[in-house]
């Protein structure tokens, strides 16, 4: 998801209470503890567009703390107004490209992480750029906690395809794979929908989920 640029942008993040600066994001490993100031465990979404699942999840469970990662300020904007309508104490953003993530996590740090309707890369030469590739999935390993887990939903078929194909060679294993979440009554109960999600579900695209853990 790119919006068209929306001019200021850079100048709300650089000075939004919500949004963890550029300038001190690499100071950040081993201190997440301190940002939030309490111990509970910390949750993220990467690409999480314009933050209505992050939100929402945030609300529903105090006892977590989330942040929500997207590399473009255009889209990030959108999330920082949802917050600016309902402050949660939770929540927490970034601004980057998800390929420097260990730069800003310790290993082991994060608890949990969500990918939602990720962006396909349909090409093969840029199969590296995929949020589920291989690639991926060594940055993840590195902060994700050790019995941590990976849930990621997408309606795109050949990604998703992709997405269970790399498990085995990046040395994770699934828990859970549908072909039809929302025909799932069990998998539904706790299933928090994001824009894409809402939008393509509508459509009647079906939706693929996997948890994965190592
Ligand atoms: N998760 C949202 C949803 O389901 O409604 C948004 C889905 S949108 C198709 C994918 C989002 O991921 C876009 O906003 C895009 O900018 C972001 N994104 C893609 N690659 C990224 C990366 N390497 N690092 C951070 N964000 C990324």
């Amino acid at each position: 998801m790119r919006l068209r640029n929306i001019t200021g942008s850079r100048e709300v993040i650089a000075q939004s209470p919500f949004v963890v600066g550029e300038d001190i994001l690499f100071q950040c490993p081993g201190t997440w503890k301190e940002i939030f100031g309490n111990d509970r465990p910390v949750r993220i979404e990467i690409g999480m567009g314009k933050g209505r699942f992050i939100h929402t999840l945030a609300k529903e469970h105090p006892e977590y703390n989330y942040i929500g990662i997207e590399k473009y300020s255009s889209v990030l904007l959108r999330a920082i107004q949802k917050m600016e309508a309902e402050e949660l104490p939770n929540l927490k953003f970034i601004r980057m490209d998800a390929e420097d993530i260990v730069k800003v996590f310790a290993p082991g740090e994060v608890d949990r992480i969500y990918l939602n309707f990720s962006d396909p890369w349909p090409k093969d030469r840029h199969a590296k750029r995929r949020l589920p590739s291989r690639e991926f999935l060594a940055r993840y390993d590195v902060i994700l906690k050790k019995d941590g887990i990976l849930e990621f939903k997408t309606d795109n078929r050949a990604l998703f395809d992709f997405a269970v194909e790399e498990l085995e060679p990046a040395g994770w294993r699934a828990q859970v794979i549908t072909y039809d979440l929302h025909g799932d009554e069990k998998l539904m109960a706790d299933n928090v929908m994001t824009e894409y999600e809402e939008k393509f579900s509508s459509l009647g695209n079906p939706i693929y989920k996997y948890v994965i853990c190592r």
